[in-house]
């Protein structure tokens, strides 16, 4: 999804910076006849350019403390999109507060408004639920987020966590449409892009499980053949496969931080799979899994090195070395293009391994 993000950085929320972990989502609309993102955001070069000088991206757009995470409506093209004003991962102050608390913190929702037009468009009107649906799936799958915990703000304050507003059922009723329909355009969306594996085609198999795969036990798992139940203590921690011995049978043996090996037979359907043992293989080949490192010395070969401010080309140059000296290297990560580079020991930055001798 090609996302807008237009941060409000002046607006106080933005500020205010409390930070959230998504529990679900809010829906809202507007309730102002003005379909076009530049209304709200303020990016004239995506959006157009807001004449009107009342986006939000000031301290209290129209001397509300108010501010959402996005808006949906047209950008400067006439597309219907999606442009994002805060990160994610802070509250915003959007639904109000109810006789149970407010979704605007814990438990926090990410918020967005559907501009509106003035309701009796119907493509209009598709296309920006549909937009919305997109949206949400993206961040069901992203949080972890549950389709049922999408609701409308009216629905929210039904919940006791918003004050009493009638968006945006009050507009879907025009269609003949409700918030049970969205959950289902959501899901029905989650569906379609559910991941192909790999080799292409066919999504993978549901609890198929591979040696090496670290997994979560749930539900009331007992071990397998036995009615005894898992403890809590393995429930709460990440086990790798070590063996699948018959179609349900599965042996986990080490946690993931190898601190604890428990050698436990269990029923398949007991498991969820976290990583693959194919993806932990990829992550080690992009260098995101930083192995146990000891820093080494190596001695530059090249007539001019140059010292990059990240391990990656694009970045700054910071300096150069053409002593064909010898140097510490702290760190190492592999770049997209699966260059090495090492980092020097000063601080000053990184260069790349192709030019240089290991010494030890
Ligand atoms: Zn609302």
């Amino acid at each position: 999804m090609d996302i807008i993000k237009a941060h409000a950085k002046k607006n106080l929320c933005y500020i205010a910076a409390q930070k959230m972990t998504p529990k679900g989502i809010v829906v809202h609309s507007t309730g102002a006849n003005n379909p076009y993102l530049k209304r709200y955001v303020d990016a004239p070069d995506k959006v157009g350019k807001n004449t009107g000088n009342n986006h939000w991206n000031v301290a209290k757009p129209n001397g509300n403390m108010v501010c959402v995470h996005a808006f949906i409506g047209y950008d400067r093209d006439g597309r219907v999109r999606v442009a994002e004003i805060l990160p994610l991962d802070i509250c915003c102050w959007g639904v109000g507060s109810g006789k149970k608390g407010s979704y605007n913190f814990d438990p926090a929702y990410i918020q967005f408004e559907i501009c509106e037009d003035d309701l009796s468009n119907r493509d209009y009107y598709k296309k920006a639920f549909s937009v919305a649906a997109e949206y949400c799936a993206e961040l069901c799958r992203k949080y972890g987020i549950s389709t049922k915990n999408i609701v409308g703000h009216c629905e929210a304050y039904r919940k006791g966590y918003g004050s009493n507003h009638a968006d945006p059922e009050h507009w879907m009723k025009k269609f003949h449409e409700d918030m049970d329909d969205f959950r289902s355009a959501v899901k029905k969306q989650l569906k379609n892009t559910a991941k192909p594996d790999s080799k292409g085609g066919t999504a993978k198999k549901e609890n198929t499980f591979l040696k090496g795969d670290l997994v979560s036990v749930t539900g009331n798992a007992v071990y397998y053949g036995s009615s005894e139940t898992i403890p809590q203590w393995v429930k709460a921690q990440k086990w790798y496969i070590k063996e699948v011995s018959g179609e349900n049978r599965i042996i986990i043996d080490a946690n993931e931080k190898g601190t604890a090996s428990i050698c436990s037979p269990i029923h398949k359907k007991y498991l969820k799979l976290i990583k693959s043992a194919k993806e932990k293989k990829q992550d080690k080949a992009s260098g995101k899994t930083n192995k146990k490192f000891a820093p080494y010395t190596v001695k530059i070969t090249a007539d001019q090195t140059y010292i990059f401010k990240e391990p990656d080309q694009k970045s700054q140059k910071v300096g150069k070395i053409s002593d064909k000296g010898v140097y510490t290297i702290v760190k190492e990560k592999t770049d997209s293009a699966r260059s090495k580079w090492g980092q020097l020991k000063s601080g000053v930055g990184w260069i790349r391994l192709c030019n240089v001798k290991k010494l030890r």
